[in-house]
């Protein structure tokens, strides 16, 4: 689903590259933290899938798609199959909750008598079919970010990233999100998210990433904890709730 092969990648002015040889497969339905210390390649990484910045070296084939192929009067279309969250939301700040959603289906071509039936399934899923009146400023920092959840799945997208999106938030809405996330995920979509939350990592035992330097220091693929380097994991044993949804299950659209 998310193919990298021998990524790198160096900023014009840098002296180390921000990404350095990086070759990373992620599934169909898989949930995958990327973690590191800031300056690691997190961003840059997710750069990458999104087509914002291009490697010097290396493959990145995403949803099939190999995106040496994607001209640069394509990049939007491309983009739209995706599911992009970020930190800071990205709302239209003079259009109400459901004009956020609907105008991301807008432009994605989807006509007006389908937009008035998904918009209100979508805040169904993400709980704000109550507040849909409203503008993105009357809402809580967690509403905001699901309603950016709500406008990102609402095109059915396999694959969904999120930089650091609880970054602003504080620990119970945090929980939320990512429970959202999940959800999303047991629904079948691949989701890969950034993230210095550790709790939230332990918790959840997910495939972990860790980038350092530019590189994969660590991979665990499961139960993964949260770790910022290639040290041994501890001895001391994190909270081992199992989870479901490690199962590859049929993909099943998140709006039925
Ligand atoms: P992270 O998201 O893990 O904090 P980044 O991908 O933002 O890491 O940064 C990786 C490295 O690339 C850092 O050394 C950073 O300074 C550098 N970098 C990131 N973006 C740019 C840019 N636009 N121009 C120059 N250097 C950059």
């Amino acid at each position: 689903m998310i193919l990298l092969d021998g990524v790198t990648k160096k900023y014009p002015g840098d002296e180390k590259p921000a990404l350095d040889g990086v070759s990373l497969h992620i599934e169909p339905n898989e949930f995958v933290f990327l973690v590191g210390k800031s300056g690691a390649g997190k961003s840059t990484l997710m750069k990458m899938i999104t087509k914002e910045e291009n490697p010097d070296a290396g493959k990145i084939i995403i949803g099939g798609i190999d995106l040496d192929y994607v001209k640069k009067r394509h990049i939007p279309g491309y983009r739209r199959r995706l599911g992009v969250v970020f930190q800071d939301f990205k709302l239209l700040p003079r259009r109400t909750v459901y004009e956020n959603v609907a105008f991301a289906l807008e432009i994605a071509g989807m006509s007006g008598k389908d937009i008035r039936k998904t918009v209100p399934k979508v805040l169904e899923l993400v709980d704000l079919l109550d507040q849909a009146k409203k503008f993105p400023d009357q809402l809580s920092g967690g509403q905001q970010q699901r309603v950016s959840i709500a406008r990102s799945v609402a095109r059915q997208p396999k694959i969904l990233i999120a930089d650091e999106p609880t970054a602003n938030l504080d620990k119970l809405t945090t929980e939320e999100i990512i429970g959202l996330l999940k959800r999303i995920n047991d629904f079948g979509t691949t989701i890969l998210v950034t993230t210095h939350n550790e709790n939230i990592v332990n918790t959840l035992q997910k495939r972990v990433v860790t980038l350092k330097d530019g590189k994969i220091v660590n991979d665990q693929k499961n139960h993964g904890i949260y770790k910022l380097d290639e040290t041994p994991v501890p001895k001391t044993p994190v909270r081992t709730v199992q989870t479901p949804g490690h199962a590859l299950r049929p993909h099943r659209r998140v709006i039925q």
